[in-house]
């Protein structure tokens, strides 16, 4: 078995994008800024939003975090995002997810300019994504699709189970998959909550995404000899022993699915930092757009 490092495979990229910045530094062209807006005071939200603007120190982009209160209402929230499309000195934006219940996310999602929506998901960006013509990728699946990249996974002709159809990671991830591109080619089966004798599918996946948002959900017997795994689920789940009072859990029973893997992912340390790559890949393509 060997680990799909994120971590180091996202350092890797980050030290790539960081010399592209230094080569437009001394070109004198403009310096890529990414701006991050939160809404509230979300624990996990704040903790993603400050590892993406410290992302963006290391990389030399400038970076503005966008702190809203909780109770702003819908059209104030809208007005921060035509200011936002408007300013000329900001590249790319996130508002990050989830939203106050008071404020619909489609409509803000479809608020943000396709040209600044550096987490890919506007509707046009997803629109770009399935006819396969250049756009934003969702940074989460772009991120997955780097990972595969990096390792020389093969997946041309393999089949490809993905669990969970959400807009950010399951659906856009068995688009990809299934696109006719060197990741890809695969033969995907896409997985829900309604989906008969699941375990029955996922022992058939020769690449299993899970997205699913329920910890340890895939165990050992539900998966065969060889697989590769691509555990997206973050679950803070807590525990006195650690200092911040809890720890991350994935929806991949690691010890157990490890066993039988020829590759997998770890939480933490997999698939996360590979999202805040890709966000950094889509900001620095916005700005050499
Ligand atoms: P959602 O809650 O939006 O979607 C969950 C999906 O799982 C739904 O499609 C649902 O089906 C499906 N599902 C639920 N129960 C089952 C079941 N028993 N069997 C099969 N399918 C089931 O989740 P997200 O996609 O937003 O997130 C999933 C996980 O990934 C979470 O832990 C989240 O924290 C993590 N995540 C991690 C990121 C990273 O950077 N590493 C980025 C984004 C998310 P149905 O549609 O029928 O309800």
């Amino acid at each position: 078995m060997e680990l799909l490092d994120g971590k180091k495979t996202s350092s890797t990229i980050r030290d790539e994008i960081k010399a592209k910045v230094s080569i437009r530094k001394a070109e004198g062209k403009k310096i890529p800024h990414l701006a991050a807006v939160i809404v509230g005071e979300n624990g996990a939200s704040l903790t993603y939003v400050n590892a993406k603007v410290k992302a963006c120190e290391y990389v030399g982009f400038e970076s503005t975090l966008v702190q809203l209160p909780a109770d702003i209402s819908e059209a104030d929230l809208l007005n921060k995002i035509t200011a936002l499309n408007a300013d000329e000195n900001i590249d790319g934006y996130i508002v990050q997810l989830p939203l106050p219940k008071h404020i619909n996310e489609l409509k803000i999602t479809q608020a943000i300019s396709p040209l600044k929506d550096v987490d890919g998901f506007h509707p046009e960006n997803i629109g770009k994504m399935v006819l396969d013509i250049p756009g934003f990728l969702p940074a989460t699946p772009y991120g997955i699709v780097q990972l595969l990249d990096r390792y020389h996974i093969e997946t041309s002709g393999k089949h490809c189970v993905v669990v969970g159809r959400s807009h950010i990671v399951g659906s856009p991830m068995s688009i990809l998959m299934s696109r006719n591109n060197k990741v890809g080619n695969s033969t995907v089966t896409l997985t829900h909550s309604r989906t008969k004798n699941l375990e029955e599918i996922t022992r058939t996946a020769d690449i299993l995404i899970v997205a699913l948002g329920k910890t340890e959900f895939i165990t050992g017997d539900m998966v065969k000899e060889g697989v590769v795994v691509v555990d997206v689920g973050i679950t803070r789940v807590s525990d006195d022993s650690k200092k911040s009072g809890f720890r991350l859990l994935g929806d991949v029973k690691f010890d157990e699915v490890a066993k039988k893997a020829s590759y997998i992912t770890p939480v933490p340390g997999g698939v996360g930092p590979m999202t805040i790559a890709s966000l950094l890949m889509n900001t620095l393509s916005a700005v050499e757009k």
